[in-house]
């Protein structure tokens, strides 16, 4: 059945507070400020911050965030992205800076994975059952019936980054056929992460961690002058357990996975993420993909490109492009493990607790 996201993405936070709290007593004084936000959570914590500050900066916090919703949400009619949905093929929609820049930076990483991030896949996440139109009650699997090929064509029709036009300045998007519907799902929590952390150095912030939807971008150290350590949970469906924890400054984690939001038919398992190239769920053995960037929107890009792309040619693609990437498949009721050369020599073997190597089998 679908599975709120929420569930997971609080506790892969909790995961990595604990990991980073772990290892000492917090000795510097340290204010959590967290909330609801894109139908999930957002934690931030600042190392060295009065609480006395919270009121004011909580404030400016939810405003970078609803500024997001408001201009990125699908699961709104009045967004930005919502209304150039309904707008015909043709001209420009003039659009804010700010949602041309994280268009604009989705088509490079659509063009860089051959299309398997594209943000237009909008009317096959909806065919399937995902998005905005979620199932939302719990039904019985049987009623949740997988599109017919005629209709899943006549979907695939509309989908293709190529049909999707942005201009820089001034801002617009332009959709070069009727309806072409972009979705940021995939991207839009890191980009709001990247946002909030512009706003806390601005402050003149430097220790910070910021977790949206399980997304998480970090800045200097831990209260308790350590590295920040994150976890990231293994791709399990009915119980949590840790992959793997990795030291993160000034830099950021996503992952993508097949675990959480899914429904079951017929013994198949069918994932919000969404192959363009057939038009379904991934189906595949990569259960999960995590990568690590400087910026939060291009970790966010990259694990759902890599989660379509599967098991080789998701590896293949990240280490051409250079890409700190771990990737968990299924293999015989184990997982199988592969860690990019760019991740490990971001977090040299002996810092990250998964074993190095291209291939490491764990129960
Ligand atoms: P990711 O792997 O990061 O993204 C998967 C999502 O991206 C899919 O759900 C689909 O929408 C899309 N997608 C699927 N395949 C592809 C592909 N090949 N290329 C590009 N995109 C693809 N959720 C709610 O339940 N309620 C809300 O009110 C809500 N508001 C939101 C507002 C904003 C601004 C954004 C950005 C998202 C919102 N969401 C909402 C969605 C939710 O926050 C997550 O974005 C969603 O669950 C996907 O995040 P993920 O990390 O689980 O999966």
């Amino acid at each position: 059945m679908c599975r709120p996201a929420l569930d997971r993405l609080a506790r892969l936070f909790l995961v990595a507070v604990a990991v980073a709290s772990a290892v000492g007593t917090l000795n510097a004084e340290t204010l959590l400020i967290s909330g609801p936000t894109m139908g999930t959570t957002y934690h931030v914590k600042l190392v060295g911050v009065a609480t006395g500050d919270e009121a004011a900066i909580r404030a400016e916090f939810e405003a970078v965030l609803a500024d997001v919703d408001q201009r990125l949400s699908t699961y709104r009619q009045d967004s930005e992205v919502s209304r150039f949905n309904r707008a015909p093929a043709g001209n420009w929609f003039a659009v804010s800076p700010a949602t041309a820049e994280v268009v604009s930076a989705a088509l490079e990483v659509s063009r860089q994975t051959g299309g398997a991030l594209d943000v237009t896949v909008g009317p096959l996440v909806r065919l399937w059952h995902f998005g905005p139109n979620a199932i939302s009650e719990i039904k019985s699997t049987a009623e949740i019936a997988p599109p017919d090929d005629a209709t899943l064509q006549a979907a695939r029709e509309l989908v293709g980054y190529e049909k999707l036009a942005v201009r820089i300045d001034p801002p617009a998007l332009r959709k070069r056929i009727d309806g072409l519907e972009i979705d940021l799902s995939a991207v839009g929590e890191g980009d709001a992460i990247d946002r909030v952390t512009a706003a806390i150095t601005k402050r003149g912030i430097k220790n910070y961690l910021v977790e949206l939807g399980g997304e998480v971008r970090t800045g200097g150290l831990g209260p308790n002058g350590t590295p920040w350590r994150v976890a990231v949970a293994r791709p399990l469906v009915e119980r949590h357990e840790m992959q793997t924890a990795v030291p993160l400054s000034n830099a950021a984690l996503a992952t993508s996975g097949d675990y959480r939001r899914f429904f079951e038919q017929g013994g198949h398992r069918y994932s919000h993420v969404i192959d363009p190239s057939t038009g379904r769920p991934v189906n595949h053995a990569l259960a999960s993909a995590t990568v690590a960037a400087d910026e939060c929107m291009t970790a966010d890009a990259w694990a759902t490109a890599l989660l379509v792309l599967g098991p080789q040619r998701g590896y293949d693609c990240a280490v051409e492009q250079g890409i700190a990437a771990l990737l968990v498949s299924r293999d015989a009721g184990a997982f199988v493990t592969q860690e990019t050369p760019a991740w490990r020599n971001r977090f040299s073997t002996a810092a990250s607790s998964s074993p190095a190597g291209p291939r490491i089998r764990s129960p």
